[in-house]
């Protein structure tokens, strides 16, 4: 049952949103919210930081085991508040820390133009402009990312070897500290985009208001929220303090690792190695990723803003943090397998992703696995009321699955958690959560993709009629 649209906001009155939603085809997320998008809303608000604290604490208190601590409770041994008290609380190292840490990457990100792209052959960076928005605006982005994270890890790697500023553990050291200090800054943005969303938008017509306040507040009102000129949340938060510390992350581990153990173990090596070339990739690509779904349809709110900074890197470093408590060193037959399956499913996720941007970019002149690509003619309308002209890629891996990249990125993450060996179940959460994540992601991005191409959409999902898995699914 889908709840009732109010007039809630002052820009945006439900009977122009309804229009709206009519002009643009349903673009981004929902305009009207069902009772089960609300309730699962409220359970990721309310459960959602519980979740991240409890694997953190599980590897900090329980060596990693997920059920030490739930047996623990249950035959009481102990009780929440025994767990708790053991629990490392915020300290002014930790805020100092993550402070700086983060208005480090603001400047990078806003004070220093793109200089990579002048002398990289091939990479895309400096001033880029995204996809079309649903009211017809295009943006501009200072794509600088890779340059952000090249000074930011030579930085580290000169202080590892020649300054010695901070240890290379600092951020093992700190984690549940700097976790209290991730939690602050993403409910602090989530709200104050809200309030933004509410009373100075960037761009009014391409804010959508629900009527209810947790689905707003999660799922963001405005779509590309910006300060000034260039300084934008979406890009900013995506892919900036969470990502760029991705890799440090898992560095900070391996260094934890060998002062515990006296050696960094293959598996730590593979995790490192595995996850590094996959976030190399996104900075490679981050001219291509202004038009993938969390820049081009999702809106910035909680979602993104509390997920960038807790969820992603708390939770997909999981594989290096439990290494550093369970040192595994795997055969060599069991390492080279995880390596090829890493290797092929970024093969297939990398290859996939080209093959839809170059077929986009060259308006299908261009070949597709040495042959002219099988295109779907389609046709959408923008909240302007202008009709626009697009194509779909039958062809290559998109006439194989409609979305064979998710399938490359979930075979990726499958090899993250095989590194991990079989003792315990924490470091297969990445995959089991990519699994739901990139499964929902599809069955949404569809659901928007009939609303915005309707009988075009129909003759495509007709010529490549599997999701994820060719003959399966
Ligand atoms: P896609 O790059 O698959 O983009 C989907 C969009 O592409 C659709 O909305 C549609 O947009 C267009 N499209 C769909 N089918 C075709 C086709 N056959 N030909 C041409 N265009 C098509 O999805 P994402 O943006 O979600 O993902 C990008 C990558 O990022 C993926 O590889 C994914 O695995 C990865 N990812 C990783 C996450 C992580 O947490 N590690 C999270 C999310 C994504 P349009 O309206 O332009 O037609």
């Amino acid at each position: 049952m889908a709840a009732r649209f109010r007039p809630s906001a002052p820009h945006t009155s439900a009977a122009s949103s309804v229009a709206a939603a009519q002009a643009q085809g349903q673009w981004g997320r929902a305009w009207e919210v069902d009772w089960f998008s609300l309730a699962s809303i409220l359970f990721l608000l309310l459960f959602a930081p519980f979740i991240v604290y409890f694997f953190i604490m599980a590897c900090d208190q329980y060596a990693c085991s997920l059920t030490a601590p739930v047996l623990d409770l249950a035959a009481g041994r102990v009780r929440l508040s025994d767990i708790w008290a053991k629990t490392p609380a915020v300290t002014k190292e930790a805020a100092q820390i993550y402070a700086l840490w983060v208005s480090f990457q603001v400047l990078l990100y806003v004070a220093l133009p793109d200089v990579c792209h002048r002398f990289l052959p091939g990479y895309v960076g400096g001033v880029q402009e995204g996809a079309v928005t649903p009211a017809g605006v295009i943006n501009k982005y200072e794509i600088n990312g890779l340059q952000a994270w090249l000074i930011t890890h030579l930085l580290w790697l000169a202080n590892a070897r020649f300054l010695s500023w901070f240890p290379p553990t600092i951020i093992f050291d700190n984690w549940i500290p700097l976790l209290w200090c991730a939690n602050i800054l993403g409910y602090a943005v989530s709200t104050f985009a809200m309030i933004k969303g509410y009373l100075f938008p960037t761009n009014a017509r391409d804010c959508k208001f629900t009527g209810n306040f947790f689905y707003n507040y999660m799922m963001g009102i405005e779509f590309n929220p910006r300060i000034g000129k260039w300084f934008d949340f979406k890009l900013f938060f995506n892919g900036r303090p969470g990502i760029v510390a991705w890799t440090l992350i898992n560095l900070s581990f391996a260094a934890k690792q060998r002062e515990l153990h006296g050696h960094v173990t293959n598996s730590m090596v593979l995790v490192n190695v595995l996850q590094a070339i996959y976030v190399l990739d996104f900075f490679w690509n981050e001219a291509w990723y202004l038009k993938t779904i969390d820049i081009c349809h999702d809106h910035f709110g909680w979602y993104l803003g509390w997920g960038d900074c807790v969820w992603l890197p708390y939770l997909y470093t999981l594989q290096g943090l439990y290494l550093v408590y369970h040192p595994v060193q795997l055969a060599a037959p069991h390492a080279a397998g995880v390596l090829l399956l890493g290797l092929l499913g970024y093969y297939v996720f990398r290859v996939a992703n080209h093959q839809k941007d170059l077929f986009r970019r060259t308006d299908g002149r261009c070949l597709i696995w040495g042959r002219k690509p099988k295109a779907i003619a389609c046709v959408y309308t923008s909240a302007d009321g202008q009709r626009h002209h697009s194509k779909l890629l039958a062809s290559g891996f998109w006439g194989l699955a409609r979305h064979l990249n998710y399938t490359g990125d979930l075979l990726g993450s499958l090899a993250y958690c095989l590194a991990c060996g079989g003792g315990h179940l924490l470091p297969y959460f990445y995959v089991v959560y990519m699994t739901v994540l990139l499964t929902h992601r599809c069955l949404r991005d569809e659901h928007r993709c009939a609303n915005k191409y309707g009988g075009d959409w129909a003759r495509y999902t007709a010529a490549v009629p599997y999701r994820l898995l060719p003959g399966i699914f």
